[in-house]
């Protein structure tokens, strides 16, 4: 009586695990087919709204599903503009990871002949090849409410006229239109942003440009603005050049100077490698690593402050003698032959070894440290990205992130880095491009041009 009972209850133990392997898989099934396991969508870049022509790129990720595919529209009015995507995978390491991709696409009214001026709304569609939402795929959304404008910024210049020297500055006054959110001087390859004149009106705008000394004389400069819709107009303004002919020089490179400068460099960057001799490191110092450096002080100006933090001219260091020019063309020749050609971007001062190093004018301390070519070097942001460098410094008398005032001792001067002797390179910077400092040791340039030309639109 016991064995058929135990066989039943077999059977029915074995059906009910069945029928819960069942339930389980349909479960499992349904959890799959019924849930959105989505991507996400990110936008690239800031977009804030929609015009004739814009490019806008959205970060499609997946932890867990390949993406399948990205729709981005305009809708407005109940109408659906579609915009043809490109997609790229981006690199997020292994697979397992997940997967990535940019999708971008231009809308605007070029590609979007319909569309009006007034609101819509930018839409991101996202698909996944995932089972979720019965194999259609898991879907994302990414909606955004835009302004929509086809009328390009204006600009009205309010400074009559402008006289600058290659390799120096002007400031020029200028208002925007409403909607407008980043205006300034184009000159060649180079870009010089504004700031507002007045915390309560950001509308009149001042412009900082330099016209840089390796630009030629006949490059045009013009204002350039862009509202939020991506619209961007082109203003000429009156300016006239002044040609500089620029400083040359030959400097020999002894063994000595090359002992003593070389290692120490090498020693402290891992930007670039030994080239096997005592000539080849000092060329690739000279060339290589003085490149690097100047991209890193374009890295330094985007640090600044949107306020001016001087009003006084810039304080030369005292008792200085000019040992060699801005802008000066040096030829470097070693054993009769000649190695490099640079430009040397700053003003080399000298006075006695060993001298107080001061702070050209008020400011805020944005680097204190080894600096390659510079040795120990100190950079001082000025505001509204106007920067002094003090390089070959012995020790410093201030950190990062300091406060200083005009004439305030900031160090000690030597010959670190690239230097034959004693001296500060002193180096002014507008947005990370070597400038004259001469300008703005000027107390009447600084007046004409910049201190009292600003106030009457205060
Ligand atoms: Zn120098």
């Amino acid at each position: 009586m016991e064995k058929p009972e135990t066989t039943q209850t077999g059977i029915g133990r074995g059906a009910a695990l069945l029928l819960v392997v069942v339930v389980l898989v349909v479960a499992f099934f349904c959890f799959k087919v019924l849930r959105n396991p989505a991507p996400s969508i990110r936008p690239v870049e800031r977009i804030e709204g929609i015009g004739i022509s814009r490019h806008v790129a959205f970060a499609v990720t997946d932890s867990r599903y390949r993406i399948k595919r990205v729709r981005i529209s305009v809708v407005q009015n109940g109408r659906t503009f579609n915009a043809p995507v490109t997609l790229k995978p981006l690199a997020v390491g292994k697979p397992s990871h997940g997967f990535a991709v940019e999708a971008s696409a231009e809308i605007g009214r070029r590609s979007m002949p319909e569309l009006a001026q007034g609101r819509a709304t930018l839409r991101v569609a996202a698909v996944n090849d995932s089972w979720g939402r019965f194999f259609r795929g898991g879907r994302a959304l990414f909606r955004l409410s835009v302004p929509v404008r086809f009328m390009p910024p204006q600009v009205e210049v309010l400074t009559p006229q402008q006289y600058i020297y290659q390799g120096g500055c002007d400031m020029v006054v200028f208002s925007v239109s409403d909607g407008t959110v980043s205006s300034g001087v184009q000159v060649g390859k180079y870009y010089f942003p504004s700031w507002p004149v007045k915390e309560t009106g950001p509308q009149t705008r001042f412009c900082l440009f330099a016209f840089p000394y390796d630009a030629d004389p006949s490059t045009s400069a013009y204002i350039v603005a862009v509202d939020d819709a991506g619209n961007r107009t082109v203003a000429s303004f009156n300016y006239k050049v002044f040609p500089v002919k620029f400083p040359s020089s030959t400097f020999a490179v002894p063994d000595a100077f090359m002992q003593r400068v070389v290692p120490p460099i090498m020693s402290q960057t891992t930007d670039i490698r030994d080239q096997g001799s005592l000539v080849a490191n000092f060329v690739e110092i000279n060339r290589v690593l003085r490149r690097m450096d100047s991209g890193r002080l374009v890295q330094f100006s985007r640090h600044t402050g949107s306020k001016w933090m001087w009003t006084k001219p810039f304080l030369r260091q005292p008792n200085t003698k000019d040992e060699g020019g801005f802008a000066d063309a040096r030829t470097y020749v070693y054993d009769g032959k000649v190695i490099d050609r640079e430009v040397h971007l700053g003003d080399d001062l000298a006075s006695v070894e060993h001298a107080p190093v001061i702070a050209a004018n008020d400011g805020l301390v944005i680097y204190a440290g080894w600096f390659d070519i510079f040795g120990n070097a100190v950079i001082i942001d000025h505001g509204c990205g106007l920067q002094s460098l003090y390089g070959h410094m012995a020790s410093f008398k201030v950190k990062a992130g300091e406060l200083v005032k005009r004439g305030q001792v900031i160090g000690v001067s030597d010959s670190t880095g690239l230097a034959g002797g004693d001296h500060v390179h002193y180096e002014m910077l507008l947005d990370g491009v070597p400038i004259s400092p001469k300008e703005w040791w000027d107390p009447h340039w600084v007046h004409d041009r910049i201190t009292a030309r600003l106030a009457q639109f205060q």
